[in-house]
């Protein structure tokens, strides 16, 4: 159980077994003390404060291409986020945008350029792609060694071996937040609630490496709450809105929500506790888990907005930097004169 846990009990009954009725409102809470909020912006500046100095010692700027294919509202305001964050940190980025018509061929073509073009360390092509691209040959197409998402089946495999590799920004920045918070990994039951290739699988995998022992529920998992309720820390990767309650939860738990859902239901909204920041922008982010039952029962979790989410884009900025190294490090190699180094 998590030490920050400093809620004071009324005789340390799991939340599932209180009827709704006799929950602590959030107010309630307050006065019996909080869980910690694993915000995610330290840990953001943190990381990005410890990539300068390495870009500062490179020959050249480090290089990301970002490709955008089409015109979903969701991906552009991504696309802008990693360019801004690019530019903030001295990292070059080169944008392409396709039209939502772009072919399967016509995006690979655009890919084996970018495999060759010198400068360019990162590749990264903005997911979701229109459905009638293979987004699986896409992404394979790009290099491994220029795979700044870390989705390549080689790095993959590299994640699986526990060697080093671009690792998928998200799970990567999951671990990179549990270490700032010095939230004890090694030995912890960890759940994680979704088995995709870009977060739960990595996920898992990534928790492994910490020694945490691991479980992986998906959509055909029985008995869900009571198997998430096995968790010190449970990692929720689904996409529903707020489907994690407080029976999933064990008291105490460190809860990472990774979930981003958009509810532009004002009913909802108000359900989950939202209501005031709808009645001022008339939508509200919400994670995978109750943002009111979280904070009835969790030791300590991330909020939804500001937890994971900042993350994300620090550990492709990371990916990025670390691949230049290497690339200027076996440009070195190659120039330097047999036995001169
Ligand atoms: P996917 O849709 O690729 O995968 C969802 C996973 O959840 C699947 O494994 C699926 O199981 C499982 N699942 C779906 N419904 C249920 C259910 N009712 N019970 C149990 N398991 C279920 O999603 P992603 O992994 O790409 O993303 C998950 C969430 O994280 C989304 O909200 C996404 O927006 C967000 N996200 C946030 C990021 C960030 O930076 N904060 C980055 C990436 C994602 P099955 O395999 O059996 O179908």
């Amino acid at each position: 159980m998590n030490q920050a846990y400093t809620r004071c009990t009324d005789g340390d009954k799991p939340a599932s077994a209180e009827p709704p009725q006799n929950r602590p409102t959030p107010s309630a809470i307050l006065v019996r003390g909080m869980p910690q909020i694993l915000h995610g912006a330290p840990v953001q500046a943190k990381i990005l404060q410890d990539l300068k100095p390495r870009i500062q010692r490179l020959d050249r700027p480090p290089g990301l291409a970002v490709v955008l294919v089409g015109h979903d509202p969701a991906s552009q305001i991504y696309v802008r986020s990693k360019i801004k964050a690019c530019r903030e940190l001295g990292i070059h980025s080169d944008s392409h945008e396709l039209p939502a018509n772009v072919t399967t061929e016509e995006l690979l073509t655009l890919v084996h350029v970018l495999n060759e073009r010198p400068g360019i360390d990162g590749i990264l092509v903005q997911m979701p792609l229109p459905k009638h691209v293979d987004s699986r040959r896409v992404l394979e197409a790009v290099a491994a060694d220029k795979d700044a998402d870390g989705f390549h089946p080689t790095n993959v495999g590299y994640l699986v071996a526990g060697r080093p590799a671009p690792r998928s920004c998200t799970p990567a920045g999951i671990i990179e937040l549990l270490k700032f918070y010095e939230i004890q990994i090694a030995g912890r039951n960890a759940v994680v609630l979704g088995r995709s290739d870009i977060v739960g699988k990595p996920m898992a995998l990534m928790l492994l490496h910490e020694n945490a022992t691991v479980t992986i529920c998906h959509s055909k998992t029985e008995n869900l709450p009571e198997m998430c309720r096995r968790a010190d820390l449970l990692v929720a990767a689904i996409g529903r809105a707020a489907f994690v309650t407080a029976d999933f939860i064990s008291p105490g738990a460190t809860v990472i929500d990774v979930g981003i859902n958009r509810i532009t239901d004002p009913a909802e909204a108000a359900r989950l506790g939202r209501a005031e920041e709808y009645a001022i922008k008339g939508k509200v982010v919400v994670g995978d888990v109750h943002p009111v039952d979280v904070v009835h029962a969790a030791g300590s979790y991330t909020p939804v907005p500001g937890g994971v989410g900042p993350l994300t884009i620090a550990m492709l900025m990371s990916n990025t930097v670390e691949l230049a190294e290497r690339h200027l490090e076996t440009a070195s190699h190659l120039e330097s004169p047999k036995g001169a180094r």
